[in-house]
Formats: C-alpha cells, sequence, structure tokens
C-alpha cells in the first residue's frame, strides 16, 4: 500500500515545476479545469480519484496522504491557481484551514456571496482558466525565465509590447 501511495505522489511531483528560488511559486504542468486549478487523478483500488492539484499537494504534505471534504485550502502568499508549494512550514504558499476559518476569513474580507459577486466570478473564472493555461504552456516551452516571471505577476508580455 505504501509504495502505491509514494507512486502516486512521485507521478504528481513529475509534474510540477519548482521556480529557482527557496520562495517562489511550484507550477502545476499537467491538466488544467475550467477553473483555472490543477487536476490529478490519483490511482486507488476503486479506479481514479480526481483532485484538484493544490489539494493533493496539500493532502501529501499536511495530511498524511488524504482530505476530507471539511478541510479548506487556500492560497496564502501567492494567488496564483497553479502553485501546488506546500510545505510544513511559514514558507509554504498554501494553508490547510476548516469551513469556519474559510467563511471568516471571506467576510472580512467583504466578499460576501451575492448576485453581482457571482456573474463577476463566473466571467473571472474563464479568465483564470485561460491564464492558468498560457501560464502552464509557457513554462513547458521556455522555461522560468523573464516573460514567465511577466505572466505569473498577471501580465502577458504580448500585451506589453502593443504599448
Ligand atoms: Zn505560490
Amino acid at each position: 500500500m505504501r509504495s502505491s501511495e509514494d507512486k502516486e505522489a512521485g507521478r504528481f511531483w513529475d509534474k510540477v515545476i519548482k521556480g529557482p528560488r527557496p520562495g517562489d511559486c511550484w507550477i502545476w504542468t499537467g491538466a488544467i479545469g475550467d477553473d483555472g486549478y490543477g487536476r490529478f487523478w490519483q490511482n486507488v483500488a476503486a479506479g481514479q480519484r480526481m483532485w484538484r492539484a493544490h489539494r493533493f499537494a496539500v493532502a501529501l504534505v499536511l495530511g498524511g496522504g488524504d482530505l476530507s471534504a471539511h478541510d479548506k485550502v487556500r492560497h496564502e502568499s501567492c494567488d496564483v491557481p497553479l502553485c501546488v508549494h506546500v510545505t510544513d512550514g511559514l514558507d509554504s504558499h498554501l494553508v490547510l484551514g476548516t469551513t469556519a476559518d474559510n467563511n471568516r476569513d471571506r467576510s472580512e474580507a467583504g466578499r460576501h456571496a451575492n448576485m453581482y459577486s457571482l456573474r463577476r466570478s463566473g466571467g473571472r473564472r474563464r479568465d483564470q482558466a485561460a491564464h492558468s493555461r498560457e501560464l502552464r504552456d509557457h513554462l513547458l516551452a521556455h522555461g522560468w525565465d523573464d516573460d514567465f516571471r511577466l505572466l505569473l505577476a498577471g501580465y502577458s508580455p504580448d500585451q506589453e509590447a502593443l504599448f
């Protein structure tokens, strides 16, 4: 059992490219869903279990290999959906909390869902998926170069050239 878990962890980390500096993001380069987050299909006894990649990273590093629906994962020190930089220290980009933590954060930030914010987030989600795919494709084609750093910061180098 242990060895098959290790094999799944190995398959997962094989699809991750870590930035050159210690504080950099670790970018998932596998499948990406329509929400802009990575997708990983874990082989389990019953078949395959689909994970959002950042949640699987947290399960591996902080969750003993699994998470429940109550375990909420969020990006803390970056806002990059594809980032799977998880450690058990303060340098982790992802944190594990409860639903209650998450609800509190959301109301503190004044981000309670309403009709308008839901409509906005629908558009944002599509943009986010396109941006994630652009990030991944650039990283696989060119590596962690200056253009990639710009993309990561939310800018497109192609657009900048127009101005
Ligand atoms: Zn990050």
